[in-house]
């Protein structure tokens, strides 16, 4: 007790004893302050708060470059018009090989995208040693970001699932719907679930989602509704969110909307305001999943649709960077290339603006052929060159020469007359009659393809906002996850 009082005592005299101690003292104290001062600006000079990372499934370069022709060409111009994405100052191109193929499959490469780690075709988010793997998006989740993930697709399809998944197989989607509705990530967007009860024994993965706090939308305006009493949100096709025991697929082509089907530019739009108001940073993948599908089918004027409504969507979030240019940084770019579509087949011509003359995607041609077999009988050949008429102006506005008109018969006696004749494509089996005639306009427009498959060819990048001359120049696409990180931090 003596020994405190003493220390006390001392302590006082020398501190009055001692005042220019304290004047270095105070000094110290502000050179601290002004260094924390400074090294907060440098940071803040470094940090991102809205990252945007578009994700073209399937879209390689002549993908958008051939969007631009065709739309310069139904002006009747030679060249391009620009889409927004190529408006954007940074350009780069990408290579996509997996860690097991020299050509990727779309989890493999949505797994790079979404970790920087390439993995074997298949796997989605468990790395060549089957290590875990963490994603950008749960990166940023757990540093308090907001995060959204929408898609043109299923939710639960490859490219989205690499955001939040863990799964030796792709296809495992019950599994990969359970681990979304986990993911706690404030926001997801597209098709339904693949998957929602494989048995009565499971659990609907719509019911776990509610219990988990998620409220489902079917449509903008009821996400309009919903969002002012939910924290999470899954909006859905309004048809998808109505009936879910159905399994899910994608949503209609672009080149096959009705005026009431939800785009993607208004999905984006609805994201963005959505995690915008939730305050803070936001992380908003956007896949635009049906440039691939179009790939597989070879269909050129369903492909460029895709591309052009992709861009749209693009479009929204340069509205955003405008507002936010100092805050927001915007990558687009693919996982692969789908299908090798080529502008050119032969000499120097294209004729792109004969493609205006499809008014329906190959699928739905497709499906519209085979509904004219009814009743065990087989249309007539002028009934279904009707349709073909109707559908890509076959015979009208597009002259069919007698070789044609040979291939395009030939075709239809094989479609009704020969079971299991389809042409077996990634997502859809395409009947004889629609796959050739696609394919006899697609050669019309010199519009070349290579495969039914992917393709090695490297992928484009674009970017603007802070950072984004990071992504310029030949990248591997191992590399553009860390680097959206490392602006993120
Ligand atoms: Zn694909």
């Amino acid at each position: 007790m003596q020994n405190n009082v003493q220390s006390y005592g001392f302590f006082c005299i020398f501190a009055r004893k001692n005042v220019t101690l304290w004047k270095i003292f105070d000094i110290m104290k502000r050179f601290w302050y002004f260094l924390a001062c400074v090294l907060v600006c440098l940071s803040v000079e470094a940090q991102v708060k809205y990252i945007f990372y578009f994700i073209g499934d399937g879209m390689g370069a002549n993908q958008v470059l051939m969007s631009e022709m065709y739309l310069a060409d139904l002006e009747g111009k030679l060249g391009r018009n620009q889409l927004f994405m190529t408006h954007m100052p940074v350009a780069g191109m990408c290579a996509t090989h997996s860690a097991s193929d020299p050509i990727t499959d779309s989890s493999a490469a949505g797994t790079t995208l979404a970790t920087g780690e390439k993995t074997v075709n298949g796997r989605l988010g468990i790395g060549v040693k089957g290590d875990t793997l963490t994603t950008i998006a749960e990166e940023l989740k757990r540093e308090g970001w907001h995060v959204g993930v929408i898609t043109t697709v299923a939710i639960d399809h490859a490219t989205p699932a690499a955001f939040y998944a863990k799964s030796k197989s792709r296809n495992d989607y019950y599994d990969i719907g359970k681990q979304l509705v986990a993911s706690d990530f404030d926001l997801f967007g597209g098709a339904g679930f693949h998957q929602p009860q494989p048995s009565k024994k499971d659990a609907n993965l719509y019911d776990l989602a509610e219990k988990a706090g998620y409220a489902i939308a079917g449509g903008i305006q009821e996400a309009e509704m919903k969002r002012k009493t939910s924290q999470k949100l899954i909006v859905l096709q309004a048809s998808d969110a109505a009936d879910r025991k159905k399994e899910c697929g994608n949503f209609p082509y672009a080149i096959d909307r009705k005026p009431e089907d939800m785009t993607l530019k208004e999905l984006t739009a609805f994201s963005i305001s959505y995690l915008h108001d939730m305050g803070g940073a936001f992380f908003l993948m956007v896949e635009g999943g049906m440039v691939d599908y179009a790939g597989h089918g070879r269909d050129g004027a369903a492909a460029i649709g895709e591309t052009i409504d992709f861009d749209a969507a693009i479009g929204v979030a340069m509205d955003f960077y405008d507002k936010y240019p100092d805050e927001t940084l915007i990558l687009v770019t693919a996982d692969h290339e789908t299908g090798g579509m080529t502008p050119g087949n032969g000499g120097h011509h294209l004729d792109l603006q004969i493609l205006r003359n499809q008014h329906c995607s190959g699928w739905v041609l497709s499906d519209a052929l085979s509904a004219m077999y009814k009743d065990d009988k087989v249309p007539g050949w002028e009934q279904v060159k009707a349709l073909l008429g109707e559908k890509l102006g076959f015979y009208r506005e597009v002259a069919i020469t007698d070789e044609e008109d040979a291939e395009l018969q030939a075709a239809y006696h094989r479609t009704y007359e020969e079971k299991g004749s389809e042409v077996k494509t990634l997502y859809k089996d395409i009947n004889q009659l629609s796959n050739t005639a696609i394919a006899i306009l697609n050669k019309k427009a010199h519009v070349g393809w290579t495969s039914y498959s992917h393709t090695a060819s490297p992928v484009p990048i674009f970017a603007i906002g802070r950072g984004a001359e990071r992504f310029s120049g030949w990248h591997d696409n191992t590399e553009l996850a860390p680097l959206l990180l490392k602006m993120a931090k």
